[in-house]
């Protein structure tokens, strides 16, 4: 297809790996963010290898694996400390012939931002409405100008304003019933070894502590909650201290040495699998799209699968609607499976069902690797990347 004029609203994860993508194909992209400053939510994420390898084929790889953490191995603990079981995960990388790159948002934004333009990117403008007409799709911003493009990409996550555009009706997101605490820490063996992704898991609670490269752990709590419980940072670590007293001593270590002031709290939610992506010439992208829980780390993956996707099928098809379509079928089985997985995953590690979780608690003590591991390749080959 001839070189189109693309606008992309929202410039996270997904809206800057989608810039990069069409760049490469020789679009002309413009991204827009209503955030004076690109600075991301939550300390780290897990690129899972089908992630990697789309970033990987944007030419991005060396400098992902040089920001990002060595994770050799997993383990789980019960809240005690008693270790249920602890396995490698070469046999996945070599299966799926690529490695995991936990790596700080920070860094991930960076290599983006730098990869995508700076220049591309215009900051502090929100975009809640587009129009379609004559061919074109209008942005309307918040300082009351407009822009027409052949296309408009809504990159812009979870909250999305321009999903209902879409769609044509209300999404309401769903609240997954737990509330989860993440930030960064000195990587010491006194916590968990230094290249495993670690979890304490008990009382349908979980404790995380995963290699993000720079010498850090990003760590996590997870705990179920009701919705709306009140949000002061100057409680997270006596919330902490509450939620996790009596567990073993290095989750108590993590709870005394971090810092609430580079802590991020959020309820997590997810949206209820769409029925189309796509809506004449504006399409959704990222968790617009598809937000998830993250308990399979997968929502920045997706996004990047999207991303990769939709630059591929944009030059595969002379015709844009064909080329649109096409992206909305590769896509809607795939991510709907991954949300509901998602979802499953939750229920099942925080006591949605105490019969399920206690059952799950119990299979950890005899768990080889086998099962988890094949969890995890399926989902790294359903990718569009061998
Ligand atoms: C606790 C937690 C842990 C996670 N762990 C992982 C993990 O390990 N691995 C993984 O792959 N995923 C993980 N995820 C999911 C991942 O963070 C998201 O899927 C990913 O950040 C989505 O990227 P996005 O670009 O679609 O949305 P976002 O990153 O939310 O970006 C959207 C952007 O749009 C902008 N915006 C919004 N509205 C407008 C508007 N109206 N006008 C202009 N700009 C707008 C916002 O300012 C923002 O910059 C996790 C999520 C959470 C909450």
């Amino acid at each position: 297809m001839n070189s189109l004029d693309i606008i992309i609203i929202g410039a996270g994860i997904g809206g800057l790996t989608a810039a990069i993508a069409l760049q490469q194909q020789g679009h002309r992209v413009r991204l827009f963010d209503r955030k004076p400053e690109l600075t991301p939510a939550g300390s780290a994420i897990s690129i899972w290898p089908n992630g990697v390898k789309v970033l990987n084929a944007l030419g991005l790889g060396d400098a992902i694996a040089a920001a990002s953490g060595d994770m050799q191995t997993m383990s789980y603990s019960d809240r005690e400390g008693k270790l249920l079981t602890r396995f490698s995960l070469q046999p996945l990388y070599e299966t799926v012939n690529q490695t995991a790159r936990p790596i700080a948002r920070t860094a991930l934004q960076r290599i983006l931002l730098a990869t995508a333009g700076e220049h591309n990117v215009t900051l502090g403008i929100s975009c809640d409405f587009a129009e379609q007409r004559d061919g074109k799709t209008i942005a309307h911003f918040s300082d009351g100008s407009q822009l027409a493009a052949d296309l408009l990409i809504a990159a812009d996550g979870t909250h999305s304003k321009l999903r209902d555009l879409v769609t044509g009706q209300k999404t309401e997101r769903r609240y997954c019933g737990y509330v989860n605490w993440n930030g960064r820490i000195e990587a010491t063996s006194d916590l968990a070894p230094l290249t495993e992704w670690a979890q304490f898991v008990g009382d349908h609670k979980r404790v995380s502590l995963m290699p993000m490269g720079g010498g850090l752990f990003y760590f996590f709590f997870d705990v179920p909650l009701p919705a709306g419980t009140p949000n002061e940072r100057s409680h997270y670590k006596e919330e902490l201290s509450e939620h996790f007293q009596g567990w073993a001593e290095p989750v108590r270590r993590l709870v005394e040495r971090l810092d609430p002031a580079t802590i991020a709290r959020v309820e997590i939610h997810d949206i209820e699998p769409l029925t189309s992506l796509i809506n004449n010439r504006l399409v959704l992208l990222g968790d617009s799209a598809h937000a998830m829980a993250p308990d399979l780390g997968q929502g920045g993956c997706q996004a990047m699968e999207d991303a990769w996707v939709l630059a591929q099928l944009l030059t595969q098809h002379e015709d844009l609607s064909r080329a649109l379509k096409a992206y909305d079928e590769a896509r809607l089985e795939r991510v709907a499976s991954i949300v509901t997985r998602a979802r499953k995953r939750a229920e099942t590690t925080h006591g949605h069902d105490p019969v399920v979780t206690q059952a799950w608690y119990r299979e950890l003590a005899y768990e080889t690797g086998e099962a988890v591991l094949k969890g995890i390749e399926k989902t790294v080959e359903g990718g569009p990347l061998e």
